[in-house]
Parts: structure tokens; C-alpha cells; sequence
């Protein structure tokens, strides 16, 4: 059975607290003490050298040997530290007698009051305790909210801190401060102290408080985010966060349904997708794709306008392969706030996804990201370039002029026995690596039936991924015996 505890944050600026314990664990507890202001008395035999030095310092104060009772004097709480179980009892039992609260640390029974779990952001403090249940299930709940909550609270407590008087006196009543509150963090504030947009945060903060509700609604912006490669723990976290606080979300079809599902369940999610979501198609239908950018354009203008909070979601990063460059363009045009939050490209995903390392001392110095839709050739590309040995190279496009690709590099002076793994669904849970040597490329893709999207690794590390895969299925085919040569 666990007791009902009842929580409360303790002022212990110039109060004595006694640590019992010269280990790490009584370290620990001493920093935490220091930080909160209280005066630290450590009672122990022998200290650490950290420990030591802070009493060296002045910083804490040590009384020498095994616990006496008179270490308790004139303290206000106590924490038994040390590896002894029964000096830590005895120093429970001595407190408790004196109505000292202590806390004996990994003994629940024996301590009179617990130390939480603690999220700090400025002066924000979250504290979580199970009441000595399950610590293990406080420490999961403190990491899921030191994601969710970043440094920008602590900014905006500061804040809120610096003008509090103002806010009393501008608004007595208390229902009308609730409303302004909820004003306020709906709207970019919290953006603006997160960019270290200190200036534009005090506007929005006084537009705010001078009623100028509407005015300071109207002020919408765009978040270019990069959704990685579907795996929706490749997301950054700051991609989750912005994510958390978008009232419309853009979508390309690359993105996965996994990642979509992390967005705030009432912001408004419009598919823009590309069928290919790629620079590349841009060579084979120009017309349908610049209506498609068009309209991207336009409804990034129309919802930030608006005053919503728009991020508009690329598979991978927005800036390789994503026109990110032009829809930035077109924000900055039209004089609209922006940020641009960078994903997990393809390339990096796929190829740790299937056990290749993209440069290796032996087989790679360098790696090309190229993509062109190679069928029809209309980009002129440096074939001499793209045929170097001892660089890897990373292909984006969907999977048709394999053919063309495998002609032009072999013609170039790359072997045919080069190693590929085509990867179709990278990160995904049905992902499937398609491996062979530079001569079979378009035959084997064929013959396994790769679908877009699917990223093809060209080079000697490719064949790694035989020995090092470790996510779903091992590769299809194989590259002969080129890796057993190379290594
Ligand atoms: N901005 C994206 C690339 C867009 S171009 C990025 O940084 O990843 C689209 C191409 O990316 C696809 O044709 C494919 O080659 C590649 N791609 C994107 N996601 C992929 C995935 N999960 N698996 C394999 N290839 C992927």
C-alpha cells in the first residue's frame, strides 16, 4: 500500500540541511541543495574528492566521522545517504525523534519525506513522485515532459515574472486575466522566446496586454519542418514541438500517417501532396507540378494570414530535394514569418536503416546526393563525376531510368561489380533493401518490384549492408563477391 502524500515546494535559501554520506549519491544531493540556496552540512568519515573540495572552498560544511545525533542540531531536514543501511535507519530515527523531516535515499519506509522526479525550465519547476510506487514510471513520465516542454517556458516564466504588476494593475479582474492568458499562449510568443526573439516577444506580450487582440491574432507564420523519412521517432524534437502547436499542417503524401498522428488532434491537416513529392518530377510534368508548388504557395499565404500557425511538413529535410528554397522565397516575398526545422534526410535514414555507413575508412571518402529523372535526361549531369571510385552516392528519384543510370556510370569508368542496395520504405516497418552489383541494378529492381520511394546507395559500403543490417527483413539479393574481396 502507498500513503497519500501531500506536495510542496520547500524555501531552504540560508536554512541547514544535514547530508549524511561523502560518496556520490550524497554529491548529488548536496549540488541539488546548494542550487536551491540551502546551507549544506555532510557528515561522513571519508569524502570524495569533489566533496572535499567543496568543503576546501567553503562551500559546504563537513563534520568528520560516523553519525551522532548532534549533527542534527539546528537543522531543518536531513537526507541519509550513505551505502550503510543501518547508519542511515539511525539517522531516520534521530531525525523523526526530533520532528526533523528526512529522507533516506532508495528507502521509501524510512523516509519522511521523498524527493520528486523534477523537470526545471528557468523557474519553472515540474516535480513527479509515484509516492514510492513505481520511480521507474516517474522517471518515463520525466522524460516524456522534458521533451514536450524546451527552455522557451522557462523564457516565458521570466517573463511573466518581469510584468506582473503590470498585468494586475492593467487587468484587476481575474476572469479577464484568465482570457489574456489564453490570448497570450495561443499565440507566437512562446515561437519568438524559443528563436531568441526577445525584442518581438515583449511586442507580442505588450499587443497583447493593450487588448489589441485582433491585431496580435493576425500575426500567423510558417515552420518548414522536415518529417524524416517515416519512422516518427527520426522527428526532432523541436519538429514535435512546433508540430504541438500548429493550427494547419501541410502535408506531402511522403509523410507517414505515424508522424501526422503526433500533431495537435484539433489543427487542420491538408494534403499538398506530389504523387512523387520530389524535385525530380518536375522533368516529366512541369505543367501539373508548378500548379501543385502554386497552390502550396498560396495556401501557406492564405492560412499564415489568416493568424494561423502553419507548418508546412516535408518528408526527410525540407531543404534536400523539398523546394524548401522557394517556398521560402515566397514567405519572405510576401513578408511572413518563418522557421525551418530540419528533418532526416532519406539518404541518412535508408542507409542507417540498412547497415550501410555512408563513408568508411576503407571504401569511401566522400558521398554525392544526387537526383535527376535520368530517363530522359533533360538535367545535364557530370557522369565523369558521378563515376569516381571511393565515394558513395545516394540517389533520389523514383525507380524507372535505372537502366540509363547503370549505362552512364559503367560507360563513365565505374565498375560494373560495384555494390548497390536499393531501399524501398526506408525506416518503415515494411521496409525492404534490394541489393546487387551496378550491372544487375535494373534487373533486379525489376525483378523484386521496388516501388517509390525507395533511395538507391551506389558503392563499395553498400555491400556492408549483407553483414550489418539490423531493421526488418535482410537484404534481398546479394553483391557477390565483391564484398568478400573487399573485406
Ligand atoms: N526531402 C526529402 C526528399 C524528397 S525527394 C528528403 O530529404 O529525404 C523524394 C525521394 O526521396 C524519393 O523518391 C526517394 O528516393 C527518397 N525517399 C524519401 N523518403 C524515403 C523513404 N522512406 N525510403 C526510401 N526513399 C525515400
Amino acid at each position: 500500500m502507498t500513503r497519500a502524500l501531500f506536495p510542496l515546494f520547500a524555501d531552504l535559501h540560508g536554512r541547514e540541511v544535514l547530508v549524511v554520506g561523502g560518496g556520490t549519491v550524497a554529491l548529488r544531493k548536496a549540488a541539488a541543495l546548494l542550487e536551491a540556496g540551502a546551507r549544506v552540512r555532510l557528515g561522513a568519515p571519508a569524502l570524495i574528492p569533489a566533496l572535499s573540495d567543496w568543503v576546501a572552498e567553503g562551500r559546504i560544511e563537513h563534520r568528520p566521522g560516523r553519525f551522532v545525533e548532534d549533527w542534527l542540531d539546528g537543522v531543518w531536514l536531513a537526507i541519509a545517504a550513505t551505502d550503510d543501511a543501518a547508519v542511515n535507519r539511525a539517522v531516520a530515527e534521530a531525525g523523526t525523534a526530533r520532528r526533523i523531516w528526512v529522507n533516506v535515499v532508495d528507502d521509501v519506509e524510512a523516509s519522511s519525506f521523498h524527493v520528486p522526479a523534477r523537470v526545471e525550465r528557468g523557474p519553472v519547476q515540474i516535480a513527479i513522485s509515484s509516492g514510492g510506487a513505481a520511480p521507474m514510471l516517474a522517471r518515463h513520465l520525466r522524460e516524456s515532459l522534458e521533451t514536450r516542454y524546451d527552455e522557451s517556458l522557462g523564457a516565458l516564466a521570466e517573463l511573466l515574472a518581469a510584468q506582473r504588476e503590470r498585468i494586475r494593475a492593467r487587468l484587476p479582474e481575474l476572469g479577464a486575466r484568465r482570457r489574456f492568458f489564453d490570448r497570450l499562449l495561443a499565440g507566437p510568443l512562446q515561437a519568438l522566446l524559443r528563436q531568441g526573439r526577445q525584442a518581438e516577444a515583449q511586442q507580442a506580450f505588450d499587443a497583447a496586454l493593450g487588448e489589441d487582440a485582433a491585431r496580435q491574432g493576425e500575426r500567423g507564420s510558417v515552420a518548414l519542418v522536415g518529417a524524416g523519412p517515416g519512422d516518427p521517432g527520426l522527428l526532432t524534437l523541436r519538429g514535435l514541438r512546433v508540430l504541438n502547436e500548429a493550427d494547419v499542417i501541410l502535408h506531402d503524401r511522403l509523410v507517414s500517417a505515424e508522424v501526422l498522428k503526433l500533431a495537435r488532434r484539433d489543427a487542420e491537416l491538408i494534403d499538398v501532396g506530389k504523387q512523387a513529392a520530389c524535385a525530380a518530377i518536375e522533368l516529366t510534368h512541369p505543367t501539373d507540378h508548378q500548379s501543385t508548388q502554386q497552390r502550396i504557395h498560396a495556401l501557406m499565404l492564405e492560412h499564415a494570414r489568416a493568424g494561423k500557425r502553419v507548418v508546412r511538413l516535408k518528408g526527410g529535410d525540407p531543404f534536400v530535394f523539398g523546394r524548401g528554397g522557394e517556398e521560402l522565397e515566397a514567405l519572405r516575398e510576401h513578408g511572413i514569418d518563418y522557421e525551418v526545422v530540419p528533418g532526416v534526410t532519406a539518404a541518412l535514414a535508408c542507409a542507417a536503416y540498412a547497415g550501410i555507413p555512408l563513408t568508411h575508412r576503407d571504401h569511401a571518402q566522400s558521398l554525392r546526393l544526387v537526383t535527376a529523372h535520368l530517363k530522359d535526361s533533360a538535367e545535364p549531369l557530370d557522369w565523369r563525376a558521378l563515376a569516381l571510385e571511393r565515394q558513395t552516392l545516394a540517389v533520389y528519384m523514383g525507380v524507372s531510368g535505372l537502366d540509363v543510370l547503370r549505362d552512364k556510370l559503367i560507360e563513365h569508368g565505374r565498375a560494373a561489380d560495384t555494390p548497390f542496395a536499393l531501399i524501398e520504405n526506408g525506416s518503415r516497418p515494411n521496409q525492404r533493401v534490394v541489393a546487387g552489383t551496378l550491372s544487375n541494378l535494373a534487373e533486379r529492381a525489376a525483378e523484386h518490384q521496388v516501388r517509390s520511394p525507395a533511395l538507391l546507395i551506389i558503392g563499395e559500403v553498400a555491400a556492408l549492408s549483407e553483414r550489418l543490417h539490423w531493421f526488418g527483413r535482410a537484404p534481398l539479393g546479394d553483391t557477390g563477391a565483391h564484398y568478400a574481396a573487399a573485406a
